[in-house]
């Protein structure tokens, strides 16, 4: 049996690693050739996942870290490189199949190249939607290929939708889980520390995405996320919250039916059928044990508290502000991180650059290439760093 060539783009990161995970499933190992695995800095993580899974390439985006990376592969097949170029020439070599899990803006050009030279992109990188749906959406269709959303929502979305007449299509549901502060009152969220934001109650994630779940810009992302996904306006999305995170997501059909997905929190489910797509095997998960579980409860959200969720709205009015909705809110989030900020200025710094003139103009200004997206994105990166409170 022909292998399938397969790579990896952030194996070190959260996804990366339950990527990884699915494809140590016996059922699964012998099927996939790794081509590429890509970091950022941690090389030795790159180094250990590189020897267990034996890809033909391994990359390292920081490029002083390339000596360790040469002298860990020395010995073996496996051909080390570092920087972006070589990032992004070696995202465009054909292959069957890419997760492309590179965080924040960093991973929208990989993206890009994996829509164009990869049979099927399993999409992780949800910001590359948000910031470039239009173009990845059009090399996707140009070039023949499929994308697979990996977010757990859309994997959700995605799977209620197989084999249905997109006529009888009502509306989306997008669950949240509410993150850790669903029940903390605003003068209290004002003042929660970053520890009191890691602690998300279901999914393990990496941090800047647990970040972005306890202050609901996660799913604002996934809002536009889904619009380009499935072709909805944002008035046909309702988020629900759903504290179990048991239900990833429903559809509702014109005739009064609904559809849901349901599996464990974990994302090994949707990286795993991104992976056998579109069969299902054994991928290491049980199913639910619903009389374990007990019961499910779902609550409007909070939009005072989680502000987030009305100032993409906006965004949800013009596609073309996410990239300065994304800019604004990776700048936010550092800023916290830092200690620079409190937790509820993070939405009135996003607030601000999506309201910002000089920003809106230049989303107006020519054809919309990747280069005019980089731009629009400094320039948000800029103005939100000179915000003072
Ligand atoms: P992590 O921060 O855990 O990992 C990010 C990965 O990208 C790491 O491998 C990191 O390398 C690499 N990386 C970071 N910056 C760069 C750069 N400038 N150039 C090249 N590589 C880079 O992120 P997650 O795995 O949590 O998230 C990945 C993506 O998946 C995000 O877009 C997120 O929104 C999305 N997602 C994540 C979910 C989750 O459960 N974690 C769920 C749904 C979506 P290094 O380790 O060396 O820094």
């Amino acid at each position: 049996m022909n292998k399938k060539k397969i790579n990896i783009f952030g194996v070190t990161g959260s996804i990366g690693k339950s990527t990884l995970q699915v494809l140590r499933e016996e059922k699964i190992k012998d099927k996939y050739q790794p081509f590429v695995f890509s970091a950022n800095e941690n090389v030795d993580q790159l180094l250990k996942d590189c020897l267990e899974f034996k890809p033909r390439h391994a990359v390292i985006a920081n490029e002083s870290k390339y000596n360790i990376l040469k002298k860990g592969l020395s010995g073996t097949d496996i051909q080390p490189s570092s920087g972006k170029k070589a990032l992004l020439e070696l995202a465009s070599e054909r292959v069957n199949w890419s997760m492309s899990a590179i965080i924040g803006f960093a991973g929208v050009e990989v993206a890009l190249r994996c829509a164009e030279f990869s049979d099927v992109l399993a999409l992780a990188n949800k910001e590359a939607l948000v910031c470039a749906g239009e173009l990845l959406l059009s090399k996707i269709n140009y070039h023949k290929n499929k994308l697979i959303p990996v977010d757990s929502e859309h994997s959700a979305i995605y799977q209620c939708l197989q084999g249905e007449n997109r006529k009888g299509l009502k509306e989306i549901i997008l669950t949240a889980s509410g993150g850790p502060f669903r029940n903390w009152t605003m003068n209290d969220i004002k003042k929660a520390t970053l520890k009191d934001a890691l602690e998300h109650p279901n999914w393990d994630m990496g941090d800047k995405i647990t970040i972005d779940s306890a202050s609901m810009f996660n799913k604002s992302l996934e809002l536009i996320e889904a619009m380009h996904l499935f072709n909805v306006s944002f008035h046909e999305i309702e988020v629900v919250i759903h504290p179990q995170s048991i239900i990833h997501s429903m559809v509702n059909f014109k005739d009064g039916t609904t559809i849901a997905q349901l599996a464990v929190p974990d994302m090994k489910g949707p990286i795993g059928y991104a992976l056998n797509y579109p069969e299902r095997d054994t991928i290491g998960l049980e199913n639910i044990n619903f009389t374990e579980v007990g019961q499910l409860e779902f609550f409007e959200p909070d939009y005072e508290k989680f502000h987030s969720l009305k100032i993409v709205e906006k965004v949800g009015r013009n596609l073309n502000l996410g990239v300065i909705f994304n800019a604004a809110k990776e700048v936010a989030v550092e800023k916290f991180i830092s200690g620079e900020i409190n937790f509820l200025d993070m939405a009135l710094i996003v607030e601000k650059a999506i309201n910002e003139k000089s920003l809106l103009d230049l989303t107006k200004s020519g054809k919309r290439t990747f280069l005019s997206l980089v731009e629009i994105d400094l320039a948000a990166r800029d103005f939100s760093r000179n915000i003072n409170f």
